[in-house]
């Protein structure tokens, strides 16, 4: 709500502005004249806090209507491949993410709960069934981070509760939930009614088993008028364990329906934050401004399980950190904040490169399956800001940025000559990336050393020109968010350089934006004015 609230002052201040006749241009500086007043500030970093996004694994399926409910709904979804049922992989997702989605699918094998399958059972696949099993298993004993199951993936939680299923509703009550829309009643002081407000809604309905002998720790906390159990939850009231028998994000249009995703992922906020020993291996970021930071090789930390990168076979293979560009990167959003009066987004790696380099293929950026899941987060925070932007400003621009070695004081231009920038220079010209108004050009007012330097034609330092993550994220194939890769020199880096650094990359980032980025939203959502 914070995060709206701040988003319409802000919008008011720009419509006031405009209304009175001056250019858009020059709002951004009547908005950061605001925002240096303290409590501005500060509402604006609690903001920030709050729009961490967790990292939500899905299990077994990559089905868009699951995806698009954790994204829109503010995590980052994480498919978990269920050919990996292994303990140690098991181990890493309880520690890595930050909440677990169990999605609709066939009927688990009777013989869980002590029963032969009826003639109309459909089982499970073999690797689906081990690894939701095992999965499951583990995150309900050995973790205490949400957890939500639809349909099959509520008749799970049942059942690894010790509980058993109805193997068919029409056979046993000759009453059908497949294929219909029912009403449901809720138990009123339920955590279910508490986050729909409501205790009697429709809902669709696509299964044919249901809860039968309830799980030890659950309770029953919906129920069709056939008496059917259609959801239960978790007696212990400090954890977000549920399960509801319909499928929610089939209903992407229902403000209902999406109270169930906003609760899930702001529980899974919740649980991180009161982590003690949380070692977050990416920091995420919505932001303001349809732009992106990306520091991919600044991180320091270890990831559970994974050893560190051989290399072998490899041709461009580094396992040193560019130092204290994760820092810079942060000072770098603080500063655009403090010039333009809002935020970026912001994508920083916490681990070291030594581990995953998500800078690569994923063939060449990890050697252990372990860092699969950092790597998978990583760009899908890079793909969820850049189809934000494009959805909320029509274009953007990515920034990734590095450390280089080859000279301490200079600053080098990385687009694959010109090739990451393709939509900026077919709609601005040449000029929007080598001349004096590109950023490039802009860094060099500002007094740092480029390379190329200004209009020049040169080609792009061979070891510098670009890589995965700027040719993957920007408009080389297609889309509007065009990325430069910038890689700075030691002595811009060292600690004590760091703030001017970023004051100086904000002051040509704050150029660039006024003559080449939109100046604000397309059109802001009526949903969010009325919120
Ligand atoms: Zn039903
Ligand atoms: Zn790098």
């Amino acid at each position: 709500m914070k995060r709206l609230s701040v988003s319409l002052l802000v919008g008011i201040l720009a419509a006031l502005w405009i209304t009175m006749g001056t250019g858009l241009h020059t709002s951004y500086c009547l908005l950061s004249a605001q925002d240096t007043r303290p409590d501005k500030l500060s509402q604006q970093k609690s903001e920030s806090a709050e729009t961490r996004k967790p990292l939500i694994g899905i299990a077994s399926l990559a089905g868009e209507t699951y995806l698009h409910a954790i994204r829109s709904s503010g995590g980052i979804p994480v498919v978990l491949p269920c050919t990996d049922s292994n303990e140690i992989r098991i181990n890493g997702y309880l520690e890595q993410l930050d909440g677990l989605l169990m999605p609709g699918g066939p009927d688990i094998p009777p013989s869980e709960y002590g029963e032969q399958p009826h003639p109309t059972v459909n089982l499970l696949g073999d690797d689906r069934y081990r690894f939701e099993k095992s999965l499951l298993d583990a995150w309900v004993n050995r973790s205490d981070k949400p957890l939500l199951g639809i349909c099959l993936g509520s008749q799970w939680i049942n059942v690894s509760h010790g509980g058993s299923l109805h193997q068919d509703i029409p056979s046993a009550f000759n009453v059908n939930h497949r294929g219909v829309t029912h009403m449901v009643r809720l138990e009123p002081d339920s955590r279910l009614a508490n986050i729909f407000g409501e205790t009697r809604f429709e809902v669709n309905s696509f299964h044919h088993q249901a809860v039968a002998r309830l799980g030890n720790g659950l309770r029953i906390v919906a129920k069709s008028p056939d008496g059917i159990v259609e959801a239960t939850e978790s007696t212990d009231p400090n954890r977000f364990l549920l399960g509801v028998q319909w499928h929610p994000e089939k209903m992407p249009e229902s403000d209902l329906q999406r109270k169930l995703f906003t609760a899930f992922i702001d529980a899974c906020v919740t649980n991180a934050e009161k982590q003690p020993s949380s070692n977050p291996l990416i920091h995420v970021e919505t932001g303001e401004l349809p732009i992106i930071l990306s520091a991919p090789h600044g991180g320091r930390n270890s990831i559970p399980d994974v050893p560190e990168r051989l290399g072998v076979g490899s041709k461009k293979f580094v396992n040193v950190a560019d130092s204290n560009t994760d820092r810079l990167t942060e000072k770098l959003a603080d500063e655009l904040q403090r010039q333009l009066g809002k935020r970026p987004y912001v994508v920083i790696a916490r681990f070291h490169r030594k581990y995953l380099d998500v800078n690569r293929r994923a063939q060449w950026a990890y050697e252990s399956d372990n860092a699969r899941l950092a790597y998978d987060a990583y760009h899908q925070a890079i793909s969820d800001a850049r189809r934000e932007i494009i959805e909320r400003w029509g274009h953007g621009l990515l920034l990734d940025i590095h450390g280089q070695a080859a000279d301490p004081v200079a600053i080098f231009r990385g687009t694959q000559n010109g090739k990451t920038t393709r939509n900026l220079t077919s709609r601005f010209g040449e000029q929007a990336l080598i001349g004096e108004t590109s950023l490039f050009g802009q860094l060099a007012k500002t007094g740092l050393t480029i390379v190329p330097e200004v209009d020049s034609t040169e080609r792009e330092h061979d070891a510098f020109d670009g890589g995965y993550i700027v040719v993957t994220h920007g408009s080389q194939e297609e889309g509007s968010v065009d990325a430069i890769q910038l890689e700075l020199g030691g002595r811009l880096r060292t600690k004590s350089m760091l703030e001017p650094t970023a004051e100086k990359l904000a002051t040509a980032i704050t150029a660039f934006a006024t003559d080449y980025l939109p100046k604000s939203p397309l059109s802001e959502k009526v949903t969010e004015a009325v919120d």
